[in-house]
């Protein structure tokens, strides 16, 4: 008997429910995986994240190697190019590891009718949620609104499950793939991908090298390290979150084993993080188009600015003048990653100082990270721009000047990033004095803020 395991977001053999049930049944493993850009509704992956997503089926691949069995790339429209994989293999079952958007979701319930039809059978697993998206809902059992109550609840539920051992070895036969250099999922030229290949390592192995560094040292800590962008002093776990090369329950139970009486306020905050990640997927589970619309419907009568090319363009280019906002665009830009801090300062620069749609920000944001996560990039968008769930208020507008003098005092990180203000006179607000080669604001931060703040009350007042 053979089944078919499919992957998805869930690119690792360790705590992997789908891989570790066919593995228990004795049956021969057929391991694949489909780049499916042709489904509608299926939004196609950024550039950052295909670049990340190569490196990663490359990792999968060998350590299914090293079990016995070879992945199996292919690459069409899920619907079609699974049912083929099933016959040519003759496979009597399928298994999967559940995704919550809801093309994705459509997807995979109709797959499961179909198969059903023809007496395979396909089973389902939880693997990348702690807690699925429908289980710990409010007293009327819709989607929390609110972050604490939620996550209190889903604690107060259950503790997360242990995680699964990998399976020790697999067999099974071998079909025709995909060559993953032919999907073309690395940039050519121009070559841009070079500090994202100085920076991180894609793949399961190098997802447990980042969590064990982070609870060696940098997890002592945290709680106040978190805010500190030229500081690292955060996992850097979300990009593999984000692919499933490792998985909730497993960096929440290593952390939980780390507690002791020094660490365990900054474990518990870690954990919360986690929690926020489980509340942006119950967001687009229950709001599936959270990234195109606004959860808080009064927005739609916002007043955005129209004519606003040159900003943008200064925006995403980190060439607004702000050190703050530019040294996070251009971290963006260099490694595919941003700091939380920086990308809360980086999004309500562009929604409030410049008064620019966030569907707009959210869309550079997934073109550029590599953790580019549906539900966490439209969900962080929506609450920095007011519109979202337990949002910051509109006319809350994060100052770039005083977020950088609190948060980077000695201006590192701005440095490090553009480089042109390690002469400034002043580092902060370098149209104080001299700072060669560095663009002049391209709004004033005043103004801009008494611009927004009406715009904000003119539609609080319909
Ligand atoms: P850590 O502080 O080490 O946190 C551990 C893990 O918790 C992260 O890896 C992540 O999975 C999760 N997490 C932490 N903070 C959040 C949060 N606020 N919301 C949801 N999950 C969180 N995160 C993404 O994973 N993908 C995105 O596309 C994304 N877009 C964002 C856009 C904006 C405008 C903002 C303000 C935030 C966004 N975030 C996004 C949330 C957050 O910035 C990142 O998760 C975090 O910076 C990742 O770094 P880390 O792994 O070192 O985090």
């Amino acid at each position: 008997a053979l089944t078919v395991v499919w992957f998805r977001d869930d690119l690792r053999i360790s705590d992997n429910p789908a891989l570790a049930a066919a593995a228990d049944s004795g049956d021969d493993v057929v391991a694949c995986y489909i780049l499916d850009e042709e489904t509608e509704g299926i939004r196609p992956l950024g550039g950052a994240s295909r670049w990340w997503l190569h490196h990663s089926l490359a990792a999968l691949g060998a350590s299914l190697d090293e079990l016995g069995i070879p992945l199996v790339l292919r690459r069409g429209a899920a619907g079609e190019v699974l049912p083929g994989i099933v016959q040519e293999a003759s496979a009597h079952a399928v298994a999967w590891n559940r995704r919550y958007g809801l093309a994705e979701r459509t997807t995979d319930a109709s797959l499961k009718t179909s198969f059903a039809e023809q007496g395979v059978e396909a089973t389902s697993y939880q693997a990348n949620l702690m807690y699925e998206p429908w289980e710990v809902t409010s007293g009327s059992g819709e989607a929390y609104k609110v972050f604490t109550p939620f996550w209190r609840a889903c604690l107060a539920s259950r503790t997360p499950r242990k995680p699964l051992p990998a399976p020790e070895a697999l067999r099974g036969p071998v079909l025709g793939s995909d060559r993953l250099d032919a999907w073309g999922l690395l940039p050519t030229a121009p070559d841009w991908a070079q500090g994202l290949r100085a920076t991180w390592t894609p793949g399961e192995a190098g997802a447990h090298a980042r969590l064990d560094d982070f609870l060696e040292d940098a997890a002592h800590g945290y709680k106040d390290a978190r805010d500190r962008p030229a500081v690292d002093g955060t996992s850097r776990l979300s990009p593999h979150l984000r692919f499933g090369e490792i998985s909730p329950f497993e960096v929440w139970h290593a952390a939980q084993d780390r507690k002791d009486s020094s660490t365990a306020e900054d474990i518990r905050v870690f954990g919360s993080e986690l929690g926020w990640r489980e509340f942006s997927w119950q967001l687009l589970y229950f709001n599936p188009q959270l990234a195109t619309v606004n959860y808080r419907p009064e927005f739609d009568a916002f007043a955005w600015e129209s004519s606003t090319e040159a900003e943008l363009d200064a925006w995403q280019r980190g060439r607004t003048g702000y050190p703050l906002i530019d040294a996070g665009m251009r971290q963006m830009w260099e490694i595919g990653w941003m700091h939380n801090r920086v990308r809360m300062a980086t999004a309500s620069f562009l929604i409030k100082n410049l008064m620019i749609d966030w569907r707009v920000g959210e869309r550079w944001f997934w073109d550029c990270l590599v953790d580019a996560d549906a539900a966490s990039n439209a969900a962080s968008w929506q609450w920095v721009a007011g519109s979202g769930a337990d949002a910051s208020p509109y006319f809350r507008i994060f100052n770039p000047v005083l977020q950088s003098k609190k948060f980077d005092p000695q201006g590192a990180y701005l440095v490090r990033f553009v480089p042109e203000l390690a002469d400034a006179e002043n580092v902060h607000e370098p149209w104080k004095g001299q700072a060669p080669g560095y663009p002049e604001p391209v709004v004033d931060l005043k103004e801009s803020r008494q611009r927004a703040l009406s715009a904000y009350k003119a539609l609080s007042e319909g």
